[in-house]
């Protein structure tokens, strides 16, 4: 087994992980970092990124402004004290970002331009057109490239955490290419490896995005903070669920049921198409349900009309999604409305950490979407992702480095070395009846039908047995393809059972949740139950399932209110 050793390893480089890298190398010159990505940097879902990244950069909005707005959007759930630092770090990050090369849109004035975005009372959506992650993950990119002492491990799988004693020592990783595995040794390690959204069917997410980091912390022992909030993002493209990015709504756009209403003036009469997202969605789902969609070949849909913004407005502010919509669509929203319905979009939980980074597990931090920090709550709005990725990769990336600074390489343990090892190889010669895609795409219409928009207690429990049982017949899984090279239908199994692992933590953290809050909306339990729940979920791996414990949230200035748009 070939052994690396490294001072910083970053898992995952989207934009948390390259900023991190960034961050570390910029710290420290002579320390030795790696990033391990188990597909090229620039594949990163963070590429697509459309609609813009959010910071209070005008005289007129302001810090709390932002804030409020936040934790609002948050269903009031979010860590107070995190939100503040976040937003006074984001428009920083904005700079930065621009003096490494990425192409802001400009106002007439030449300054950084900024659009409206759902739940936020000022546009502050910085954006390079519909194409802002692809211009940020450029820019990241190559300035981490620029450093002589970070080194890219490409096309490599991370497969496992090697914790010692509730610290993180190391990690294994498959090469792609010899389908060897490896250990890797560090001080510090960096979970930056995105969310867990194609536990679902009708996702605006890559395939890619599978949950891993957040699987393996939670194996090791790190608890997965919130996970029953997910996101449901308000217009997925039909049928793929390709993202039709906010940008539109705050450029303008119209949603229209099949009466052709503006159907949002019923939910939200202020801020109409611009009200947070889980709002929107519920909106959505609710005329769907009572027969006010428009009925397509691929089942209701609504209508997301931009027609009226003219042919130029949409060519310069949103040229990718006029090529989406006419290549994966087949409609030209110059001429008609987009079908779109909500799809699953945002992981709001993940690994606990605090402000800096910190999980419970010395020396692991967690940065970007599979981190829980907890900025975003119970729902997050539009924009704060990636301002999130790029504040808190960065303050990944200056912990990470102190404390690697401060202690020495420790050794793997030669027996959970050859364990995972073993682990590995009889999941390669796995000969059983079950075929993988099979159990994946029950598995997702399970999440689909079961723990989507609106959720009950029945239909969660019976999520629960389900994805139970899938668990078992897993056991049972074949693996056809004996090769090693580039070994993609073994890769897809180990991600399977990472996703199996993370749809069992997000329903089994959903059941127990009595109310209703941001995303997480229970139609046996309507209402939201602040004296019972507002409180953080914590689930800690156990062997029969998720063991769940309960954390107070950090409230600083703003106290709960009712949430109206
Ligand atoms: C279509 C779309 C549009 C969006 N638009 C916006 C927007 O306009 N504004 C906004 O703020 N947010 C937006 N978001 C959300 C935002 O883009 C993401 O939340 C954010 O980019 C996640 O970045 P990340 O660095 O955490 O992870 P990712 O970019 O998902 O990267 C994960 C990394 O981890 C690596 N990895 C994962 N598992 C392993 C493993 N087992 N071994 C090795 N490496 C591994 C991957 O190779 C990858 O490099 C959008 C999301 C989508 C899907």
């Amino acid at each position: 087994m070939e052994k690396h050793n490294h001072d910083i390893i970053i898992i995952g480089a989207g934009l948390a992980g390259l900023r991190a890298a960034v961050a570390a190398a910029e710290v420290n010159n002579k320390l030795d970092i790696a990033v391990v990505s188990k597909h090229h940097p620039l594949r990163s879902h963070s590429v697509c990124a459309q609609g813009g990244t959010g910071a209070a950069m005008r005289e007129k909005d302001s810090f709390d402004l932002h804030a409020y707005d936040t934790v609002k959007g948050a269903d009031f759930l979010a860590d107070q004290d995190a939100v503040e630092f976040f937003v006074r770090q984001a428009p920083q990050e904005i700079v930065l970002t621009e003096h490494w090369g990425c192409p802001w849109s400009r106002t007439a004035e030449g300054k950084i331009d900024q659009r409206a975005f759902g739940g936020h009372s000022f546009p502050r959506a910085c954006f390079a057109a519909d194409m802002t992650g692809f211009h940020e993950m450029h820019a990241i990119y190559g300035k981490a490239i620029s450093y002589g002492n970070v080194r890219f491990y490409d096309e490599w799988f991370v497969t496992s955490l090697m914790v010692e004693g509730n610290t993180a020592v190391g990690l294994t990783a498959i090469e792609m290419k010899s389908g060897e595995m490896s250990a890797m040794r560090a001080k510090s390690i960096i979970m930056a490896t995105g969310g867990h959204e194609r536990i679902y069917e009708f996702t605006t997410f890559s395939h890619s995005t599978t949950g891993d980091g957040m699987a393996m912390a939670y194996r090791a022992g790190a608890p997965l903070e919130d996970m029953e909030f997910v996101q449901f993002h308000p217009t997925g493209l039909v049928p793929s669920g390709v993202l039709i990015t906010e940008g539109a709504r705050g450029e303008g756009g119209y949603l229209l049921n099949a009466n052709g209403e503006r159907f949002m003036k019923k939910y939200a009469p202020e801020k109409m198409e611009l009200a947070p997202r889980d709002v929107v969605s519920r909106a959505e789902q609710t005329e769907m349900l009572e027969g006010r969609g428009l009925e397509g070949p691929y089942g209701p849909y609504i209508a997301l009309d931009l027609r009226h913004l003219g042919e130029e407005k949409i060519n310069e502010r949103l040229p990718l999604i006029r090529d989406v919509a006419i290549k994966l669509g087949g409609v030209d929203p110059t001429k008609e409305a987009i079908p779109i319905r909500p799809a699953a979009h945002y992981s709001m939980g993940g690994i606990k950490a605090n402000i800096k980074t910190e999980t419970p597990i010395a020396g692991l931090y967690a940065a970007g979407e599979c981190s829980c920090i907890s900025v975003h709550g119970a729902n997050r709005l539009g924009t704060n992702s990636t301002a999130d990725c790029l504040v808190f990769g960065a303050v990944a990336g200056q912990e990470a480095t102190k404390h690697a600074l401060s202690i020495s390489l420790r050794e793997l343990s030669q027996d959970k070395l050859a364990a995972e090892e073993r682990r590995l190889a009889e999941i390669s010669r796995k000969e059983g009846t079950e075929k993988p895609p099979v159990i994946r795409d029950e598995l997702r219409l399970i999440m689909n039908e079961k723990a989507w928009i609106y959720r009950r207690g029945d239909q969660l429990q019976s999520a629960l047995k389900e994805i139970r049982e899938l668990r078992k017949r897993f056991k049972n899984v074949r693996v056809e393809d004996k090769g090693k090279s580039f070994n993609t239908g073994f890769l897809s199994v180990l991600q399977l059972d990472f996703m199996l692992e993370l749809a069992e933590v997000t329903v089994a953290s959903a059941l127990p949740r009595t109310e209703s809050r941001g995303a997480h909306s229970r139609l046996d339990y309507p209402k939201r139950d602040d004296q019972n729940w507002l409180k953080h979920t914590l689930a800690y791996y156990a062997k029969d399932g998720p063991r769940l414990e309960y954390a107070p949230v950090t409230i600083t200035k703003w106290q709960p209110v009712a949430r109206t748009y």
